[in-house]
């Protein structure tokens, strides 16, 4: 049976967490003694003199209506990455311990693993791009203590089989994390209604991509209590900022505005699928669940090249094993992409 606390680190079972000053007092007093800001006011924004709230609660309670999960189920990180390399710090002993990850993929779980002196086993995506459930479970022992899976995958736009990954929670002994940053595009629905069943899942969200606010660093972990705990036990206290928490609050009012624009980025993504299928120099176009397409070209280094001097910049990913001359396209707006496929037609 898994439990999180015993998979922690024993320095983080011990620690006894810093308690800010708005820890230790909530809500709002005439005088306000406790924190050395500046009572007298801010020069940037009114307000700002004051420290953010520790545990972002406005924040997660409007998260909460649209994650359909419970506040305690919720943490925020300064960008999905301050959650990846928490879990780092949380659960795997520098030198020793180990994790799993499914390359061609997002690349920060390899650089937090580096930066955090823990060995990466690569399990490769099939040949489709799926997950080798078998291998992951084999690779799976006491000493590998996560493993990441990117679903819809960065850079591949598919999103992997829900059966596939239940059946890794079901069988891996670690924690297993599901990254669904760009699951807002995707048609397959999100594995946060596991997280009860699943004690070990924890699934990764972010403001950055479909909510349009990238600029603000607000990530979002969705997993169970004792994770969630540890989380905030080692997480700085002050870790989103309080402009980013407003910010924050405005924009996810606005779910409307959003869900026009994943439909319209949908439409855009087929048509755009379409049109570079037809074009002589590519190869083939991989089916999207994201905000990107992954397309194999002839010569992507000379499409990339030719692309950038016509002021147009896409990702080249060929040097990543599995993807050998690709480029990935992010989907524009209806002028850009049509302004992208002028200039590919023209140059191929
Ligand atoms: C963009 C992206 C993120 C988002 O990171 P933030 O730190 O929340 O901006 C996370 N995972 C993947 C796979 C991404 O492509």
């Amino acid at each position: 049976m898994f439990d999180a606390l015993s998979l922690a680190r024993q320095n983080i079972r011990n620690l006894a967490p810093y308690s800010s000053a708005r820890d230790e007092f909530q809500g709002s007093a005439h005088v306000m003694l406790d924190a050395n800001e500046n009572a007298f006011g801010s020069p940037a924004v009114a307000g700002m003199n004051r420290y953010p709230d520790p545990r972002q609660r406005e924040l997660k309670t409007r998260l909460a209506e649209i994650c359909g999960v419970p506040n305690s189920n919720i943490f925020l990180g300064n960008g999905s990455d301050e959650a990846i390399d928490l879990l780092y710090r949380i659960f795997c002993h520098p030198g020793m311990d180990r994790v799993v990850i499914c390359p061609p993929t997002y690349g920060m779980y390899k650089v937090y693993a580096d930066i955090n002196d823990v060995e990466a086993l690569e399990v490769p995506l099939t040949g489709s791009f799926d997950l080798d459930v078998p291998r992951i479970l084999l690779t799976g022992s006491a000493t590998t203590k996560l493993l990441f899976i990117c679903s819809p995958n960065n850079p591949t736009g598919n999103a992997m089989s829900r059966d596939s990954v239940l059946e890794i929670a079901s069988g891996f002994s670690g924690v297993v994390v599901v990254d669904e940053a760009y699951g807002d595009f995707s048609d397959e629905p999100s594995l946060a209604g596991h997280i009860e069943r699943f004690p070990n899942l924890v699934v990764l969200r972010t403001c950055s991509k479909a909510w349009g606010m990238a600029g603000l660093r607000i990530g979002i972990a969705l997993a169970s209590e004792p994770v969630i705990e540890l989380l905030n036990r080692i997480k700085p206290p002050y870790n989103i900022s309080g402009v980013a928490q407003e910010y924050a609050l405005r924009g996810l009012r606005d779910r409307k505005a959003v869900e026009a624009w994943i439909a319209d980025l949908k439409a855009e993504r087929a048509l755009l699928a379409d049109r570079l299928a037809k074009i002589p120099s590519v190869q083939s176009v991989y089916p999207s669940n994201a905000n990107f397409l992954l397309v194999r070209f002839n010569e992507a280094d000379r499409i990339y090249d030719e692309l950038v001097r016509h002021g147009i910049v896409v990702r080249n990913r060929s040097r990543l094993s599995g993807c050998e001359n690709t480029l990935r396209i992010t989907v524009g707006t209806p002028e850009e992409n049509r302004r992208f496929l002028q200039v590919l037609e023209e140059i191929s």
